[in-house]
């Protein structure tokens, strides 16, 4: 099954992919993570990768496209794949069918996770790390608390929240998010195979489970 996963930055989108490829038994392809891998082993790819994401600037649909579709080749894939943060845009939904064409497969659905902004706003603003890098417990102050403010359950490190992040900026972040998307929700809404997932409990604890419950549904 060739699953394309979308949702706003910080619907649990990344989760939810990850939960789904461990109960399909498919690999989890995140162009992010596969970013991040290439500059920190500083390739070629990950040189060119950086000099767009550094300036904050998208990575052209060529090199992306280039990176999804070498990654489509490997044997792990020839069952199917849980695609996370690509295709970013119609142009790479098309090259993704193409790509998938000429192996006679296609992409069978795209869940899109649906998450109040609220709650992400609340998700992104009370979200608190475990300082401790080889615990990296994750907390929200409002919705998880640790049992004492500011320590973390597991091994007792201090809390820490990330104070880069405001809700104007939060707001921001969506607002280019809905508006980037609509071209590929439109796209697949044509093909049949777009799917709006709204979980009843956003906040809740198995939140994920409970997306990825709905799409095998
Ligand atoms: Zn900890």
């Amino acid at each position: 099954m060739y699953i394309v996963m979308l949702g706003a930055p910080g619907s649990g989108k990344g989760t939810t992919a990850k939960i789904l490829a461990k109960r399909l038994n498919l690999p989890h392809i995140s162009t992010g993570d596969m970013f991040r891998e290439q500059i920190k082993k500083g390739t070629e790819l990950g040189k060119l990768a950086d000099s767009y994401i550094s300036k904050g600037e998208l990575v052209p649909d060529e090199l992306t496209i280039n990176i999804v579709k070498d990654r489509l080749t490997w044997e792990d894939t020839k069952n199917g794949v849980i695609l996370d943060g690509f295709p970013r845009t119609k142009a790479q939904a098309e090259a993704l069918d193409a790509i998938l064409q000429e192996a006679g497969k296609k992409v069978d659905i795209v869940p899109e996770l649906i998450v109040p902004d609220q709650v992400i706003i609340d998700r992104i603003l009370n979200r608190a790390t475990c300082s401790n890098k080889e615990c990296g417990a994750i907390y929200n102050t409002k919705y998880k608390p640790s049992k004492v403010p500011g320590v973390c359950d597991i091994c007792g490190s201090k809390l820490v929240t990330r104070t880069d992040d405001n809700e104007e900026a939060i707001q921001n972040r969506l607002e280019v998010y809905r508006k980037n998307v609509q071209d590929l929700l439109d796209y697949y809404k044509e093909k049949n195979v777009l799917v709006s997932i709204t979980p009843e409990d956003p906040t809740a604890d198995n939140a994920s489970e409970q997306a990825v419950d709905e799409i095998l549904k």
